[in-house]
């Protein structure tokens, strides 16, 4: 009985220790972002004002030099994408945070402008679902793009009955419920790329912040969000790179508050998730001349490196 019990042990002791450095090799090679095949360009760091000399917001995540991803569709990135060498063809996915105008209004001139490639593989766009307020992501494309849509012209890329060169695919995000709060929603955009998403609050609207993992490399979009869920810090942990929108400075009124993070909630969030980069971007009149003042409170609670999006700009990974 001591013998086989000694053996049992031994035995368990040798598959232990046969599968314990592996698993430990296998995490470890995840976390190692390969930064030298992947980075982000910032196509719009602006928000809805006509006067900020900036476009609305938009994002490219380059993967071996090809633009696998966008997430956001704001006033301005699609050409911003052409003038940036984006091949929509390459596109897996476009990812909407919420589907305010300054997020959202270019996905159709993206899916006209498609026509004009030879884009073949199903398009998946994925955004929050509705809410009191606003519509579901899939609504919000059948309003655009659907047989009755103000652009039905392009229902085709919709309808799954009729013939297209390719079709779209609209995934909309789970709102969670209070027993929910934090839950991360998961999408296999292909065999490299996984999103996820978490419901995030944003005053009365629907909203997400998305999480990219690529070839070991994290990314974060807070999207537009006020920090009353408390979800971020847990979602972006030890991310590459965080992108916080910077859309209200420190100062701020309950308003602006209920509906953006100021900046000392940015760097609390950024140094309770231990991100290794942070990037500010949607800048608004009210955040462009504060920018300096906005890193001080940063820099009061998170010492890691600090970015201030422009468009064009694009971040690599590595420190
Ligand atoms: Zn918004």
């Amino acid at each position: 009985m001591n013998k086989l019990f000694t053996l049992n042990n031994m035995l368990l002791f040798f598959i232990s220790m046969s599968f314990l450095p592996v698993t430990i090799a296998i995490e470890a090679a995840a976390r190692t972002c390969d930064a030298q095949r992947v980075n982000l360009q910032v196509l719009g760091s602006g928000g809805p004002e006509l006067d900020d000399g900036r476009n609305s917001s938009g994002y490219i995540i380059w993967v071996d030099g090809n633009s696998k991803l966008i997430v956001d569709a704001g006033p301005g990135t699609s050409v911003a994408f052409g003038a940036a060498g984006g091949k929509f063809e390459h596109v897996s996915a476009l990812l909407l945070t919420h589907l305010h105008v300054d997020h959202s209004s270019d996905l159709p001139a993206y899916i006209k402008g498609s026509f004009f490639t030879p884009r073949q593989n199903v398009l998946i766009v994925a955004g929050p679902t509705q809410n009191a307020l606003m519509p579901s992501t899939s609504d919000y494309v059948q309003r655009l793009m659907g047989p009755k849509g103000a652009f039905a012209y392009l229902k085709d890329y919709v309808d799954k009955t009729t013939d297209a060169d390719y079709k779209i695919n609209v995934v909309d995000i789970d709102k969670s419920d209070s027993n929910k709060t934090g839950y991360e929603n998961q999408l296999n955009i292909d065999a490299e790329i996984t999103a996820s998403a978490v419901t995030v609050h944003h005053g009365p609207v629907a909203a997400v912040a998305w999480k990219i993992q690529v070839l070991g490399c994290t990314l974060v979009f807070s999207g537009d969000m006020s920090n009353n869920k408390k979800v971020l810090a847990t979602f972006a942990k030890g991310a590459d790179l965080l992108i916080a929108n910077n859309a209200v400075p420190e100062t701020a009124g309950e308003v602006a508050k209920n509906l953006h993070m100021t900046p000392s909630e940015i760097g609390e969030i950024a140094n309770s998730a231990q991100v290794r980069k942070l990037l500010l971007s949607h800048f608004m009149q009210r955040t462009l001349p504060t920018q300096q003042l906005s890193l001080k409170h940063i820099r009061a609670r998170y010492s890691g490196p600090v970015e201030f999006a422009e468009d064009g700009m694009t971040i690599r990974l590595n420190r």
